[in-house]
């Protein structure tokens, strides 16, 4: 048994909240999967060294984002805590320190593709904090020593964008999308779909890493979904991007069984 698939998602703007083009792909691909026996969240939001867990008796949603619309600021997505999906990523990191924030709900990288991808919010969720970002290759051993939780049934989701610079983006969204993050993106997807997650870590060294990603906490998620699924067939359920630079694709490793 390979266990259930691991996951990359595109965020985005916290706007997919309100539903568009994104939140539809997003809503079929929760269709196309089984129902995880929980949600394991890796969101570039999130950051904490030690690895932390968030809150598994029902902290209140973060609105980490700012002057945005006031029914923004209305939203909710309540999925039962996730005490047992935390307990395996203690088991999982062994003698490794994993802290627990038990003030710390989901973050919008969690909360709103979830929102669209299980609708019911029937799946206990709970997020691992991504510790500190300096090290590609650190965040790839995370994912593999997390592949455990998918033979649980577990869903191991990363959450970031596989080009993010805010600097860049076309806040008028005019519909075209530069050159240099549709090659980076494909650059990725191609990497991704042989199977090369060791070079997916090394991604620094590709000549568009700096405009893609002038910091790292929006593209390694995607590590911690490769390592956890290393060698795992991989589909692309959702592709294109949002706001003329930041890309909208997301990666599942693995296939449904
Ligand atoms: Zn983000």
């Amino acid at each position: 048994m390979n266990g259930f698939p691991s996951g990359f998602v595109g965020h985005g703007s916290p706007m997919n909240a309100l539903g568009g083009d994104t939140a539809a792909a997003w809503a079929a691909w929760g269709d196309a999967l089984d129902t995880p026996a929980g949600i394991l969240m890796v969101s570039a939001h999130f950051e904490a060294r030690p690895p932390t867990l968030s809150s598994t008796s029902g902290a209140p949603l973060v609105y980490d984002f700012w002057g945005f619309p006031d029914e923004m600021y209305r939203q909710s997505y309540e999925p039962p805590v996730a005490p047992g999906v935390a307990a395996l990523v203690e088991k999982a990191f062994g003698s490794a320190t994993v802290r627990r924030d038990e003030d710390r709900g989901l973050d919008h990288g969690a909360w709103v593709p979830l929102m669209h991808m299980f609708p019911d919010a029937d799946v206990p969720v709970v997020q691992l904090s991504i510790p500190w970002t300096e090290d590609p290759e650190e965040m790839l051993a995370m994912g593999r020593s997390l592949a455990p939780l998918r033979t649980e049934g577990v869903f191991v989701v990363g959450s970031g964008n596989i080009v993010h610079n805010l600097r860049r983006v076309d806040w008028e969204d005019g519909g075209s999308v530069v050159s240099w993050a549709q090659e980076f993106d494909g650059w990725v997807a191609e990497t991704a779909a042989d199977g090369r997650a060791g070079q997916l870590s090394r991604y620094r060294e590709h000549p568009l890493a700096r405009v893609s990603h002038p910091t790292q906490e929006h593209f390694v998620p995607l590590l911690v979904a490769a390592g956890a699924a290393d060698g795992a067939e991989v589909s692309f359920p959702v592709t294109g991007f949002e706001l003329g630079s930041i890309s909208a694709r997301a990666v599942q490793f693995g296939s449904v069984e």
